[in-house]
């Protein structure tokens, strides 16, 4: 019996957190579920939106399956998925994209693992608010430091990229591609630009990549890497990317494969690992069983494979795929237009998934 932390979280999490746990629990792998909630309702009773005992059940199961949480723009708490990243050091973010036939995208063929660092860069939270004393302070720093004047009237976010941090997050993409039968690793970064940070990326996974001859390496800067994504994907295999870029890019590549409905990805350290989807809360569609499940349940493909049940893993995503490539009993992003009345509803894409499974 495998002993995992659920984290249903806010908005349409609910939702995909409950179809998901039904196919999971419908390919006979037993697990008893841990539920904990996290997000805006725990926010206004307990004043936490990620309290405590969350990240406990998290060290203590060392495995986590979580739908989105809402994090408010410019106000209120900060990212629970960014403090989750960080309490329990889950340094890398890994997204497989891959195409399934019948998914309505204007490419084919794609098969590409993003490979993000989840713990520095610009999204630290190391940020210094507009007129501030402390902000005066390191506006007055660094003009006596650098020349440079920053107006007054700035706020400042800081980008911290270390050796330590960028050497095991890629080193993550050499084993992860070893292990799993890749054959390139693509550095992306902006190292012409910011020297100290990026150029710092991109030194350090050239010395790494000299460790790993049989997986070929190469890098690309962000913006071409974005052109070069869109025109010709079929280049490209295991990218590693700092952790804004790494957000972007990922986005993108959904956008490849048919959307955020079906992106999935997991958040691994070297204790435990948090599998979530892609996309966000989507709060307007917040309780109307519209949305789709299977960026989530990929998740849980991901997570079975993750603690050694890949013959479940294999046929939960393989009934995955039967429902996409019939196109019935999928939901409205799936369909050719958005309000397309033979779109199914959340739960019935979960029916129609446990119905394959059972074949
Ligand atoms: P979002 O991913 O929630 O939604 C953007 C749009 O994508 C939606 O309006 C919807 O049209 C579509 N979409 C997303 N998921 C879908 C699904 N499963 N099925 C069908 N369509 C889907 O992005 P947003 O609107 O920028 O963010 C909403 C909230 O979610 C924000 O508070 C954001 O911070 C948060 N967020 C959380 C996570 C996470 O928990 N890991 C990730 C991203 C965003």
């Amino acid at each position: 019996m495998y002993r995992i932390t659920l984290i249903p979280g806010d908005g349409i999490g609910p939702e995909i957190a409950t179809a998901t746990k039904k196919v999971i629990e419908a390919t006979g792998v037993p697990i008893e579920w841990e539920v904990k909630k996290a997000g805006e309702d725990v926010f206004e009773k307990q004043g936490t939106p990620l309290p405590e005992d969350v990240i406990e059940s998290i060290r203590e199961n060392k495995v986590a399956i979580k739908g989105p949480v809402t994090t408010p723009v410019g106000k209120g708490f900060r990212s629970v998925n960014v403090a989750l990243r960080q309490s329990l050091d889950l340094y890398c973010c890994l997204r497989p994209c891959k195409s399934y036939p019948g998914a309505r995208t204007r490419f084919e063929g794609i098969d590409l693992v993003i490979i993000r660092e989840n713990t520095e860069d610009l999204y630290a939270g190391i940020e210094y608010q507009k007129g501030s004393e402390d902000t005066r302070g390191l506006i007055e720093f660094i003009k006596n430091t650098t020349g440079k004047k920053i107006r007054d009237d700035s706020g400042i976010s800081i980008k911290p990229i270390s050796v330590y941090g960028t050497e095991r997050i890629v080193r993550f993409a050499f084993e992860y591609a070893r292990n799993n039968g890749r054959k390139k690793v693509t550095a992306v970064h902006k190292a012409n630009i910011m020297k100290h940070t990026d150029g710092l990326f991109l030194e350090v996974a050239r010395d790494v990549a000299d460790h790993f001859p049989d997986i070929a390496f190469e890098d690309r800067i962000v913006d071409n890497m974005c052109m070069q994504l869109v025109q010709k994907p079929e280049l490209y295999d295991v990218l590693v990317l700092p952790n804004l870029y790494g957000d972007i890019v990922s986005d993108l590549v959904a956008g490849l494969i048919g959307g955020l409905g079906l992106a999935p990805g997991a958040n691994i350290g070297d204790g435990c690992a948090v599998f979530e989807p892609t996309h966000g809360s989507a709060p307007k569609y917040k309780g109307l069983n519209k949305t789709n499940p299977m960026a989530m349940m990929l998740s849980g493909v991901m997570m079975l494979r993750y603690i050694g049940e890949s013959g479940a893993a294999d046929r939960l995503e393989r009934a995955i795929a039967g429902v996409i490539q019939e196109g019935r009993h999928v939901t409205y992003d799936m369909k050719p237009t958005p309000d397309d009345p033979t779109a199914a509803t959340t739960s019935q894409v979960a029916d129609a998934i446990i119905e394959k499974l059972k074949k």
